[in-house]
């Protein structure tokens, strides 16, 4: 039985009833995949619980870099950017198709935060930190190649000094979350969304499970296990407050939104980052048919699982874009898409938001839950070794058994394996071959190999199955492949956390979702009504993210 597949989901959740695990992971992120993963590669038979879809907190709404954090040199926070800076490279390897060389330029504007000495200094650092070496190495261009790389920074001429130009990388959050608990499901992992955690159970005082409910059914049930860790991103404090354990340090959150425009409309060559005139930076990066511009850090005080988007946020950074490229002229009719996530933050006494460290934190309790918040996604391979090794003292203690070491450096993620840059590039053509023969847009090889990487294969060769025209058929083959083989359960979960489409492709949505919809009423057996409120689910959700109001509930979007 695929522990992959939606249509499986009652035989997964009575394995889960009917086993004692050694550990249970709290929450679907990228954080909780990363623990699932290096746990149960080291031989620790492992459970991760999500209470919405996995990736559905703040690991589908960063900036979706992977990258050293540039920004965080100038907090001198050396530990981090060293670590995380390292870490590109690393993950870099394990997903070569999903995780992509993006070379950043750093405008030097007259009066602006960075000056050339400062700038050539910092990247260096920077560089060294993580180690990157030859072509990869920074760059200092003069104006003449600034304006080669990006022409449209035209509008700056007369103020333009030059510009850094540096390495990192670009991912999608989301489906690097889904590729790491596919990954931990080849090691044994059982992770299951719509599944919450309401409460902890306790044996003498120490915590051995939890009470969890199937969203679908509201069936409550008891999942046991000899550890707990509670990888819920900006829910951790709930779960510690459960557990009487809210003690001394608590999070903090800060809301980051990013708008999506398509990229006729913003159409930049290449990644920036650039100021704005509050001190703050803001990345401007392009995205096949979009680019997207982001992001705010303002303090956020509302519900975490539904965070609004005011006309504020979209004026702040469409103030930013207009501002650094004066000929574009974006306004909000040019915003397609959007989203906003809360940075699970450590909070600092008298820091403001974007000054609040981004290091990551382990809490234990009396109880023996352990909390893991903060962090980066770029980090998430590192903080899952950390927890892991600490589980491996507990065991070796506890229960006389010793892990493994963490060979999670070393496993290649699903999508893959590709030796590197190249044999994905090879890949891609063949994808862009079959495509013409089905007569589909060469956008989508683009679109598939760096969602999919080689699991491309398998929807292409499913297409036939669909009677329909190329762009229709090939979503159904998507989604078909979505709900067998990547717990898909609900359209949303489609359309957005797997394939990017909501941010990236919205208008496809409108396009394909009758069909698609009708595919999850037959796979999943839905009544009529079901269908209807679900349909009315996704149009409620693409409104959600193309419209917007000035509210008092989204928060000033000023740095803070
Ligand atoms: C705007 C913004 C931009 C960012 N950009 C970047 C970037 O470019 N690069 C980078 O490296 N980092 C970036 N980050 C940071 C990065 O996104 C986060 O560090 C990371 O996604 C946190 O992942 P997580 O798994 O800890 O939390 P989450 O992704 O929030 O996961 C926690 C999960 O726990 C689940 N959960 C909560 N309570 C329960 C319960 N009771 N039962 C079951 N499940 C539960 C939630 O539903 C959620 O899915 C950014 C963050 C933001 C907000």
């Amino acid at each position: 039985m695929s522990l992959l597949s939606s249509i499986n989901r009652k035989e997964i959740i009575e394995n889960l009833k009917s086993t004692t695990y050694d550990l249970v992971v709290v929450g679907g992120g990228i954080t909780g995949a990363g623990i699932a993963l290096d746990a149960a590669s080291r031989g620790m038979s492992v459970a991760l619980l999500e209470k919405n879809d996995f990736s559905s907190g703040t690991s589908s709404k960063s900036t979706k870099l992977i990258h050293g954090g540039l920004r965080y040199l100038k907090q001198f926070e050396i530990g981090l950017v060293r670590e995380v800076g390292r870490e590109r490279a690393i993950v870099h390897k394990l997903a070569p198709h999903l995780v992509l060389a993006e070379k950043m330029l750093l405008p030097l504007i007259k009066g602006g935060t960075f000056g050339p000495l400062g700038t050539s200094i910092g990247l260096f650092v920077y560089d060294f930190l993580a180690g990157v070496t030859g072509d990869d190495k920074r760059k200092m261009l003069n104006k003449k190649q600034t304006l080669e790389k990006e022409p449209l920074l035209e509008g700056q001429r007369d103020v333009l000094n030059g510009s850094g130009y540096y390495a990192e990388y670009r991912t999608d959050d989301a489906r690097l979350t889904i590729e790491n608990i596919k990954t931990a499901g080849k090691y044994g992992a059982l992770c299951i969304n719509y599944v919450q955690v309401d409460d902890l159970k306790y044996e003498d005082g120490r915590v051995a499970g939890v009470r969890c409910r199937n969203i679908e059914t509201n069936e409550a049930f008891d999942v046991k296990a000899a550890y707990v860790v509670s990888a819920a991103g900006p829910w951790v404090d709930t779960l510690r407050k459960k557990d009487n354990s809210l003690k001394g340090k608590r999070l903090f959150l800060s809301k980051g939104v990013h708008i999506v425009v398509p990229h006729e409309r913003f159409p930049i060559q290449q990644a920036l980052y650039f100021d704005v005139t509050d001190g703050r930076m803001v990345f401007a990066i392009p995205r096949q048919r979009v680019t997207y511009i982001g992001t705010t850090d303002t303090p956020y005080e509302g519900d975490p699982d539904r965070i609004p988007i005011g006309q504020e946020d979209v004026d702040y950074l469409l103030d930013a874009a207009n501002q650094m490229f004066p000929d574009v002229n974006l306004e909000t009719e040019d915003v397609e898409s959007s989203w906003a996530g809360v940075r699970p933050l450590i909070y600092e006494e008298s820091k403001s938001a974007s000054e609040m460290s981004r290091k990551d934190e382990i809490f234990e309790s009396g109880s023996g839950l352990i909390s893991i918040a903060g962090g980066k996604l770029t980090g998430y391979r590192k903080m899952a070794e950390r927890i892991t090794s600490l589980l491996g003292q507990k065991l070796a203690k506890d229960h006389n058994r010793s892990l493994k070491p963490s060979t999670s450096e070393k496993i290649p993620l699903t999508g893959g394996p590709f030796q590197n840059s190249g044999e994905v590039e090879a890949y891609r053509k063949g994808i862009g071959r079959k495509l013409a023969k089905l007569g589909l847009d060469p956008f989508y090889a683009d679109y598939l190999v760096y969602n999919y990487g080689k699991q491309s294969d398998e929807i292409l060769n499913k297409l036939n199955a669909f009677n329909n025209e190329p762009e229709t058929a090939l979503a159904r083959a998507e989604a078909w492949y979505a709900i067998h083989h990547e717990l898909a359960l609900r359209p949303m979960d489609f359309f957005n956390r797997r394939t990017g489409r909501l941010y990236f492709n919205l208008p496809s949505i409108r396009r394909v979702m009758g069909p698609v919809l009708e595919d999850f009423r037959s796979y999943f057996n839905w009544s009529d009504s079901r269908l209807k409120e679900e349909t009315a689910a996704v149009q409620e959700e693409i409104d959600w993210v193309s419209k917007f109001e000035y509210s008092a509930k989204a928060g000033k979007a000023v740095s803070s």
